[in-house]
């Protein structure tokens, strides 16, 4: 079954999907989010995929 792919974020004029992060506000591509999969989340049982919500950076943990 394929998955469903929910993305949230706004699609340029060249189809590249960038999103704000919410924890530093910075519109980023969609490739510093990562996705995530929701199994069986679907209306019919299909995996759902989706971004996640924070940048790479945000949710890595802090080093210092
Ligand atoms: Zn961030």
């Amino acid at each position: 079954m394929r998955p469903l792919v929910k993305i949230l974020g706004e699609t340029d004029p060249w189809g590249k999907v960038y999103r704000t992060c919410p924890h530093c506000e910075v519109s980023k591509p969609l490739d510093d989010f990562g996705l995530r999969t929701f199994k069986n989340a679907g209306p019919g049982g299909e995996d759902v995929v989706t971004n996640q919500s924070w940048c790479r950076p945000c949710r890595s943990p802090r080093r210092r």
